[in-house]
């Protein structure tokens, strides 16, 4: 926390808010109602509605609308150590999904655009300090902005497999992304060779539906053959024929031997969730049976329409004909050729087709799932996959909370603008958390020396031997002296109970007193490497300056 605050304090002010708000300042964002089950909420005595903070953009905004006057006072960026409060749906035990949790929540306000820019440079370059300092290793996503789109995004991330998240990193590079947002090189491929005129070529496959089947009965590659999957896109609303949800055929067209990546689909379509077509639909749509479907023959709608949802407004539009689909290519099929491809006749493939030639599509888009081994695509190194946990969150959030919350100041112009602002967040215990899954073996952890609770523990091996018990004592008065945090072990216990409690509480370094003394010799161990050495007791200081330089 020190750490944080330290370097928090170099691009910012410290605020502590209330945790407890009322109502009226979440109505005003909305998210009174957006935030639903998440929200712990609770009544006062007069029966007045109030929630625990789980984050804090309406009050930093309310305290902006009533301090911030002109564009003098821009820009700013208020900060807070606080605990927050989130019901969440899954809590699990450990740190790492908990409903009571300390967040450093940073929060910027700017005349404009060029000016958010700089405040989240800030925020970026201080995390980085932050989480050097405190000795993770992490990765620097994109993260995925959602159907909210352009606001720039960026998650601090950790790798764990106790993480929720999965990221795609490169072996070599410093590339890293979400698999909603990863892509990779793909190595070239050799197109088939035209057979006959050179035109969709019909041929008989019976039985053989799945893509394994097909390649092999044809003697091909899966990357030679398109995969179709066909989904109704939904969302919430109402369609001329009032329907609760709306729905719209998508057919997406990929590699034989690639997966849909579900989210960037979602994305590039505006929908809120997907369903695979059931049998009668893809009998409309395709007029073909499920194993043969393909996309040649398909009523194409126009890329103009894609993510348009008020399907009220467009009865009769036969841009909105009832038969026609968006066709979504993945982009590794652009400029692929002689392609196999199902007939929408019961076991019938096509050879020769060529996408854009002997199909059309609404528009060609990365739609695809990035596998583990797959080329980075900055250097070509192996990318990887990994589950992560995030620590920290830089957000550009725009004019959402100013705009719907009031907040004005006037610039030189003497004109009221709404402030952009930025928010930004940091898990204070998910640091550690993440730490020891990032530093353990089979009899405990270790933490980097700059966020353990002691840097080093004084084993004073036999409290019953003077000599052992009094140099102990000294050498860790000594340490504590030039500057280190030390805990003294002088409990009447054996030297084994001593080492294990030890090492399993994380001090990164352990001096163990013990018969050397007599030689004037100390035994220093290395938690994280298990590297011993013999040190003079005389020197003993002079060996820390020189491993790791007092933080104070
Ligand atoms: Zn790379």
């Amino acid at each position: 926390m020190g750490i944080v605050r330290q370097e928090m304090d170099k691009i910012g002010q410290e605020f502590y808010l209330p945790t407890l708000h009322p109502r009226d300042l979440w109505e005003e964002s909305g998210r009174w109602t957006v935030m639903g089950d998440n929200m712990f909420r609770l009544k006062d005595r007069k029966g007045a509605d109030l929630c625990l903070g789980m984050t804090h953009e309406e009050v930093m905004t309310d305290i902006a609308r009533k301090e911030l006057r002109s564009y003098k006072q821009l820009p700013q960026i208020w900060y807070q150590i606080q605990t927050k409060f989130r019901d969440e749906p899954r809590p699990k035990s450990g740190l790492l999904r908990v409903r009571q949790f300390i967040m450093k929540d940073a929060y910027s306000f700017d005349m404009d655009a060029a000016g958010l820019d700089l405040s989240y440079l800030k925020h970026y370059d201080a995390y980085c300090r932050i989480f050097d300092r405190c000795g993770l290793k992490y990765m620097v996503i994109d993260a995925h902005s959602g159907a909210m789109g352009g606001s720039q995004s960026q998650e601090f991330m950790v790798r764990t497999p106790a993480g929720e998240d999965q990221v795609v990193s490169c072996e070599k590079c410093a590339y890293a992304a979400n698999m909603e947002k990863a892509t990779s090189k793909l190595a070239p491929i050799e197109d088939l060779k035209p057979e006959g005129d050179g035109k969709p070529l019909l041929v008989h496959t019976p039985g053989k539906g799945a893509i394994a089947d097909v390649a092999e009965f044809l003697k091909i590659s899966a990357k030679q053959d398109i995969k179709t999957v066909a989904y109704m896109a939904q969302n919430p609303g109402k369609d001329k024929d009032g329907n609760k949800t709306l729905e719209q055929p998508v057919v997406v067209f990929l590699r034989g031997d690639h997966m849909v990546n579900e989210i960037k689909l979602l994305t590039l379509v505006k929908a809120s969730q997907l369903r695979p077509m059931q049998t009668e639909e893809l009998e409309k749509y395709f007029q073909g049976p499920a194993g043969y479907i393909g996309p040649i023959g398909l009523v194409v709608k126009p890329r103009e329409t894609l993510g348009v949802w008020d399907r009220k407004e467009h009865a009769g539009d036969p841009k909105y004909d009832d038969r026609a689909v968006y066709v979504l290519l993945d982009e590794a099929l652009v400029g692929r050729t002689n392609m196999i491809c199902g007939a929408n006749q019961l076991d019938y493939h096509f050879k020769n087709v060529t996408p854009g030639k002997d199909f059309q599509y609404t528009i060609a888009a990365d739609l695809r799932s990035v596998t583990a081994g797959e080329d980075c695509p900055n250097c070509g190194a192996p990318l990887r996959i990994d589950t992560a946990v995030e620590v920290g969150h830089i957000f550009k959030l725009g004019y959402k909370y100013s705009e719907s919350m009031g907040a004005r100041v006037l610039d030189r112009n003497g004109k009221e603008v709404a402030p952009i602002m930025g928010s930004y967040g940091i898990g204070i215990e998910r640091i550690l958390t993440a730490a020891v899954e990032q530093n353990n073996d089979e009899n405990g952890f270790w933490l980097p020396p700059s966020i353990a609770p002691f840097e080093v523990v004084v084993v004073a091996t036999n409290t019953k031997d003077e000599t052992i018990r009094t140099t102990a004592e000294n050498v860790a008065r000594q340490l504590e002296a030039s500057g280190y945090d030390v805990l003294l072990d002088d409990r009447d216990e054996r030297p084994g109970v001593k080492f294990k409690d030890a090492d399993l509480v994380g001090i990164p370094f352990r001096i163990n007193v013990g018969k050397k003394v007599t030689e004037g010799m100390l035994e220093v161990v290395q938690r994280s490497t298990r590297q011993t050495a013999d040190v003079k007791i005389s020197a003993i200081t002079e060996y820390f300056q020189e491993l790791r330089p007092a933080a104070r």
